[in-house]
């Protein structure tokens, strides 16, 4: 019996590829030309708007005056001309729903005239404000179905930007996204509220240390994406690829990351090709993509912007996401934001460097006088006590289904969040913990009481790459956000807990100060000692894979909250909401909503994953294991009719498999279809205790069965197939 193997026909497809037609040259065009070439940016405006009008738009950006309508309507006729002129026949709002995705709604430019013609338009109205039928997109009970409506608002700090397609361009808007209440819908909104929370309280440390106009403070960002390419033969003839992004199934290869030959290795030519295309696509867009270079994992790549502030860092952020995955189509092949496609081989994440500067200088760098080291010193221990604080909110930002394979598996980073300082900047705290330093290197210098300090390392000397959020040379690396997810949550957690902690310093050292200046020195010191006492059980600069790192964090009692489930029973703890409603980045009602929809994705991920492996078990490994053991069986009768004795070690080891394959798919099915009562955190829990161990119990029957029946009826592409064929 012959079966129609999709896997040798990937393989023919692969070897036959062609490249494009026409290559890219970069001679006709260099990249620096290609720079932004498809963005409403500050130079564009500069010459398109009239005076008055640039100047308003300029001001709305740099303080977040509000922009009137006529001023509103000579952008965006200025912004449509400019569109038209490079093609675009529609206008688009972006937005990003809390589905984690990239959203827009396209319009056409063209209204009728009246008279059985048409005129292209765009009004300020229209620019300002959209309105999607917004019923399908999550709103955790903020918004019945029956009031759809739901609005997107134009950012006009973020640029806007055109889509190319081979067949017209687009105008894309960045927008927030809101209810008809004013509640936020997505996760452009709470970050906009978290930079100006920030912004707010940084500028109160900064006046304390005698800095009355440093202008606006702004978070920076700056996001390391990983992420997979294999031929887009193999994914299509994978369903779990293509239905939940990951694979379900697959046995080991006998050829793994172990050799380690491929970290920095050289670029194959065909994913070569497709970065430039890639970045030269992210170049016209203005995204300041600067490194790349192969992971550690078979077919796993990495792309590195340069930082920008966080809110275009963000977007930025998903149009890389998005470019990579369409430009990877061009050539052939799928890109897998997934955190863990492959078992056993190393996960995607994205690290998210952030820092916080001004025009003029980064609040994160430690610069080498005492004086900036003072204040260096108040930003980077609000940042320890921030994170020390808010632990558990912090993790909660980066849990959702995927991620769980990284986080709390036995690979990097850990579910722990702990801080890397690096050995000076530790010993820096070592010796303000105890008071007085004990001996003065710099006598005479301006005392702000650490003027005894060495000077803080420029680079922290060693990388410690196994801690979740450690600080290197000026900004701090969150390194357990996951591949497929928007830095925004993170970020909002991460300005706002942030900027509590500096509000809190702030008042502190205004309560200290009043009435004599000169107490200032001795109260940073005392107020830097205080918290590091109180907060250095954060502060590791060990092995974060070893389990006597766990043992040791579970005595300091920072949190091990190991998947999205436990994490989920445990946010939204008061404190969680507090916080967030305090400085007014999302109000309760918005944060419960989040915290719903986000564990009802993860009860939908789980849940999708079990449905799809119960067809691949039932469809594809149960049949191709019963053709093998026919096979096997009538050999064996085959045999005896002819009067020789037939092995049957085999047959006997394809039957028990089948059989227990068959006993696990019974368990899975159960427990993905048993109702759960108790509310949608109950579902999740029971997501994580039985269904997913339900779901591992059967990929090891069915990944024993691959390895054991015969090639030619195995129905999916191998591990070594999709991960070394290109
Ligand atoms: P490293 O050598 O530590 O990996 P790089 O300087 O190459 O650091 O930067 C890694 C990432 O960190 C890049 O995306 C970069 O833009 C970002 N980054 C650098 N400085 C900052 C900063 N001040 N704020 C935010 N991100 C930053
Ligand atoms: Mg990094």
């Amino acid at each position: 019996m012959t079966v129609g193997n999709a896997r040798y026909a990937a393989v023919a497809a692969i070897t036959s590829y062609k490249p494009i037609e026409k290559p890219l040259d970069f001679s006709e065009t260099p990249s620096q030309e290609l720079f932004g070439q498809n963005v409403f940016h500050d130079a564009v405006m500069r010459a398109r708007l009239p005076k008055p009008i640039y100047k308003a738009v300029q001001r709305t950006i740099k303080s977040g005056a509000v922009l009137d309508a006529q001023a509103a309507d000579a952008v965006a006729t200025a912004m449509k001309d400019w569109a038209i002129e490079k093609g675009a026949t529609h206008y688009a709002h972006v937005f990003y729903p809390l589905t984690g995705a990239t959203a827009q709604k396209h319009d056409s430019f063209l209204s009728p005239d009246g008279n059985g013609g048409a005129i292209a338009e765009f009004s300020g109205n229209q620019l300002i404000q959209g309105e999607p039928d917004a019923s399908s997109f999550p709103s955790g009970g903020l918004r019945t179905t029956f009031e759809a409506r739901g609005y997107t608002a134009w950012d006009v700090t973020s640029p806007a930007y055109i889509l190319e397609n081979p067949n017209g361009t687009t105008l894309c808007i960045p927008t927030a996204y809101c209810s008809w209440t004013g509640e936020a819908l997505d996760k452009k909104t709470p970050l906009l509220r978290s930079m100006q929370v920030l912004n707010v309280q940084a500028k109160r440390i900064l006046k304390l240390f005698g800095n009355d106009s440093p202008g606006r403070v702004i978070p920076t960002a700056g996001a390391e994406q990983e992420y997979f390419l294999i031929d887009r033969n193999f994914f299509y003839s994978r369903p779990d690829l293509v239905v939940t992004g990951r694979t379900l199934f697959g046995a080991p290869m006998p050829k793994g990351q172990e050799q380690e030959a491929n970290y920095f290795g050289v670029i194959p030519e065909r994913v070569l090709a497709f970065m430039l295309e890639a970045e030269r696509e992210l170049y016209k867009l203005g995204v300041p993509v600067k490194t790349r270079h192969n992971e550690v994992a078979p077919s796993q790549f990495e792309l590195a912007p340069v930082f920008e502030n966080a809110n275009v860092a963000t977007d930025h952020q998903h149009l890389v996401m998005i470019t990579l995955q369409r430009v990877a189509n061009k050539y052939g092949m799928a890109c897998l934001m997934h955190e863990k496609p492959f078992a056993g081989v190393n996960g995607s994440g994205k690290h998210l460097n952030w820092s916080l500067g001004t025009d003029s200088a980064n609040l994160l760098e430690p610069g080498e006088t005492p004086h900036e080291n003072a204040q260096f010193l108040v930003f980077c221990t609000a940042v320890i006590r921030a994170v020390h604080k808010y632990s558990d909110l912090l993790r909660a930002s980066i849990a959702h289904a995927g991620n769980d394979h990284r986080l709390g598996a036995n690979e990097a980073p850990p579910a722990i969040l702990s801080i890397f300082l690096g050995e000076q900047l530790t010993d820096v705290y070592e010796q303000l913990e105890k008071g007085p330093a004990r001996k003065s290197k710099k006598p005479g210098t301006l005392t702000i009481g650490v003027d005894t300090l060495p000077d803080l390392p420029r680079h922290a000397g060693d990388r410690n790459r196994t801690s979740p959020f450690a600080f290197t040379g000026n900004k701090f690396e969150f390194r357990a956000v996951g591949s497929s997810q928007s830095i925004a949550g993170p970020l909002v957690i991460l300005n706002t807990i942030v900027a509590e902690s500096l509000d809190y310093m702030a008042t502190e050292l205004e309560k200290a100060t009043k009435g004599n200046p000169k107490n200032f020195n001795a109260a940073v010191q005392k107020l830097i000692q205080k918290i590091i006492k109180e907060h250095k059980a954060i502060i590791f600069n060990g092995d974060n894979y070893a389990d006597a790192w766990h043992a040791e964090a579970e005595k300091r009692g920072l949190p091990n909250l190991r998947n999205t489930a436990e994490v989920m029973a445990a946010v939204g703890k008061k404190e969680h909401a507090d916080v967030l409603s305090k400085y007014g980045v999302l109000s309760k009602r918005e944060f419960e909503s989040r915290n719903e929809i986000y564990t009802e994705k993860y009860v939908a991920e789980i849940t999708t994953e079990a449905l799809c492996a119960l067809e691949i078990t039932k469809t594809m490994f149960l049949p191709a294991a019963y053709r093998y053991q026919d096979l096997l069986a009538s050999t064996a009768v085959s045999l005896e009719a002819l009067g020789k004795k037939a092995d049957i070690r085999s047959l006997d080891k394809v039957t028990r498999l089948i059989s227990e394959l068959e006993d696990r798919i019974d368990v899975l099915e159960q427990a993905v279809t048993a109702e759960v009562k108790g509310g949608v955190v109950k579902h999740a829990l029971h997501c994580r205790n039985k269904v997913f161990p339900a779901l591992l119990a059967a990929r090891e029957s069915s990944d024993a069965l691959e390895a054991i029946v015969a090639d030619d009826l195995w129905p999916l592409p191998t591990y070594l197939e999709m991960l070394f064929i290109k």
